[in-house]
């Protein structure tokens, strides 16, 4: 089974093309490596012992993605690839909707011209908005605060309304509460350039001694000890949750959306103490005043995809933090540049 999978050089797609080797099926993978390096091919070959296909080029080229729909026969798309940084995306709310939106318009009309059906779409936690309860269910209402979720919920409507044109189209749209870890060997892991904007790298960035502490957002949100609540997820158990997703409904026809996540929630000074523990070091931490537009709580009901994909995660937050400290140990300083 060959499966496209766009923006497969990044930190989700990468653990995802591993898992798929693994399975026996063969990602070909597009990224133009804004945000992710070629060595992580190597490490792919690595762990798997497999070199994927992989074609160095941008989602929003009609001709590139022609070229490669036509020299492969895909069955399927993970469609990972775009932008992700809330802040960023403030900044540059342009450069947000042509990647992530447009992006996926061209991927799409590719994909139809191609004649292919089955298309599985990151998604996020954030198109949820500010929750009125947790735990979030897939039928809550959905809302925006800032360019990068819009975009995010502008592409899920966008494909719902190209499945009710299409409805021979199997579109899934994953909705991913907060990734974390690395895969087990400490040889694949999230490599953000410059600051971290997440929590994970930023702690693991301050237990190696990179950065000096960590800012914690608040310490004022009606939660646990008031530090913001998150349902971390380990990174290959989101990875796993494609393959499901692939083999529970790709070939169905339908629109599909599914929470990906583990259904409990950690807070930052949960986290910080979980991650001292994994690393033996204490990770430096002081409170500084919440950024803008968190919220208090986020974390997922996954029953649904308990029930109809059999996909549950199974990794715990020890596994989360140990499996980020060794892939922190061995990479320093990330992915090498060759
Ligand atoms: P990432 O930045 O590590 O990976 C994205 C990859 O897409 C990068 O390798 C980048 O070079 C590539 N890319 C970006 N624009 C492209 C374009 N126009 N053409 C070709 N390649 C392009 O991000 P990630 O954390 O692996 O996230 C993957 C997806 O999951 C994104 O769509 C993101 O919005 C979504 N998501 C991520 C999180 C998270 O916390 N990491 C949470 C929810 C949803
Ligand atoms: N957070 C923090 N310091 C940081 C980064 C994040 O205190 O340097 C907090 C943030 O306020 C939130 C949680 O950690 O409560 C998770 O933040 P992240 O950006 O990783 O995910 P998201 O906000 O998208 O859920």
């Amino acid at each position: 089974m060959r499966i496209l999978v766009t923006g497969g050089m990044g930190y989700i797609g990468s653990h995802t093309c591993v898992q798929l080797i693994e399975a026996g099926m063969m990602p070909i993978i597009v990224d133009n490596l804004y945000n992710s390096k070629k060595s992580v091919l190597a490490r792919i070959e690595m762990l798997t012992g497999v070199m994927p296909t992989f074609y160095e080029g941008d989602i929003r080229d009609r001709a590139f993605l022609d070229k490669v729909l036509a020299e492969n026969n895909v069955e399927s798309v993970i469609h990972f690839a775009g932008l992700k940084a809330v802040g960023e995306s403030v900044e540059k709310p342009l450069e947000y909707y042509d990647n992530n939106v447009h992006g996926t318009l061209v991927l799409v009309e590719a994909m139809r011209a191609a004649e292919v059906n089955s298309l599985i779409f990151s998604s996020s936690a954030t198109v949820y908005g500010d929750p009125a309860s947790v735990p979030i269910m897939e039928d809550f209402p959905t809302s925006a605060t800032n360019p990068y979720g819009r975009s995010k919920l502008m592409v899920e409507n966008c494909l719902t309304d190209i499945h009710k044109a299409h409805p021979e189209m199997s579109i899934t749209l994953l909705r991913y509460f907060n990734p974390v870890g690395s895969h087990k060997s400490g040889e694949m892991g999230e490599d953000p350039q410059g600051m971290p904007n997440n929590l994970m790298p930023f702690i693991s960035q301050v237990a190696v001694g990179r950065r000096g502490y960590l800012p914690v957002f608040g310490d004022d949100y009606p939660t646990v000890d008031g530090t913001g609540v998150r349902d971390y997820i380990h990174v290959v158990d989101l990875a796993d949750g494609h393959l499901a997703a692939l083999n529970y409904k790709g070939k169905e026809a339908g629109l599909h959306i599914y929470n990906l996540g583990t259904g409990h929630g950690f807070s930052v000074l949960q986290m910080v103490d979980a991650f001292s523990e994994a690393a033996g070091v204490e990770v430096a931490y002081q409170v500084v005043p919440r950024r803008p537009g968190d919220i208090a709580e986020c974390w997922a009901d996954p029953t649904k995809a308990k029930t109809e994909l059999y996909w549950e995660a199974r990794r715990t937050i020890e596994d989360m933090t140990a499996d980020t400290w060794r892939w922190q140990l061995n990479n320093p300083n990330g992915y090498p540049d060759v």
